[in-house]
């Protein structure tokens, strides 16, 4: 086998489980950066900012710095600038959208505007939320980070931003574009960042309805690791299987 050159790794089950890291993360990323190989951390969760989630990282010991992450929030508002630069957005969200929207040059308005983003918010009032739809109703583009529609917590499964968006297609009769995995248009920005093609990029992840089916969108390899969303007794009936799999991450250093 051909060792890759690039790796895109979701967090969330792959590097960590809430604040603790799995076991073998920090290996993993500490091979690949003494072999010079390039990764990318790609995260579904639209709250936080780069500097926010390469902090948590370092903290852990994981080897991070801003520029090797990529949210869902990042990724919209690079594709609202390819739409329209300097858009009107109308956002839902956290600091994570808020922040991203800015760096790309948006401008964050309450009405006559080009865009509405969604993305998690623990604060969501029914007046954002109607706010969002008159916007939509407008004919402002109708876009959403994510389609995930729970996310695990200790308590069980909570509403995800899939969830909170469905309110808005509910009412408008309009669905967004989703902007996260499993879709591909983050792997192509993935891809983008790293400077790196599809055929020599592995992408690593646990939940094999977002993490690898986004690899397998794209046509990229793809790693799937136990230690998170998917359990391994879901592999025998899975449709497209992931390329490789492993228990835990260290079955994979002799492969970097
Ligand atoms: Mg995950």
């Amino acid at each position: 086998m051909t060792p890759y050159q690039a790796y895109v790794i979701d967090l969330d089950g792959t590097m960590y489980r809430g604040d603790e890291p799995l076991p073998f993360a920090r290996a993993f990323v500490d091979k690949l950066a003494a072999k010079h190989i390039p990764y990318l951390f790609l995260t579904n969760n639209s709250s936080r900012t780069q500097e926010q989630i390469a902090a948590k990282l370092e903290h852990m010991g994981i080897r991070c710095r801003p520029e090797n992450v990529l949210t869902t929030s990042i990724a919209a508002a690079i594709f609202i600038n390819q739409q329209k630069p300097g858009a009107r957005c109308y956002a839902i969200g956290e600091d994570g959208l808020f922040d991203a929207l800015k760096k790309e040059g948006h401008r964050i308005a309450g009405d006559h505007c080009d865009v509405v983003v969604i993305g998690m918010d623990r604060d969501l009032t029914y007046e954002k939320l109607s706010r969002a739809c008159l916007e939509v109703q407008n004919g402002a583009l109708f876009l959403s980070t994510n389609g995930d529609v729970t996310i695990p917590t200790e308590r069980g499964l909570e509403p995800g931003n899939g969830a909170l968006t469905s309110v808005i297609s509910v009412s408008t009769g309009k669905d967004p574009i989703f902007i996260g995995k499993p879709e591909s248009l983050i792997m192509d920005q993935a891809l983008k960042q790293l400077g790196t093609d599809k055929a020599s990029t592995l992408l690593v992840g646990d939940n094999y309805d977002t993490d690898i089916l986004a690899g397998i969108h794209a046509g990229m390899d793809t790693l799937m690791v136990f230690t998170g969303v998917t359990p391994y007794e879901r592999y025998p009936s899975l449709p497209e299987k992931p390329t490789y799999y492993v228990n835990q991450l260290n079955e994979w250093l002799p492969h970097i």
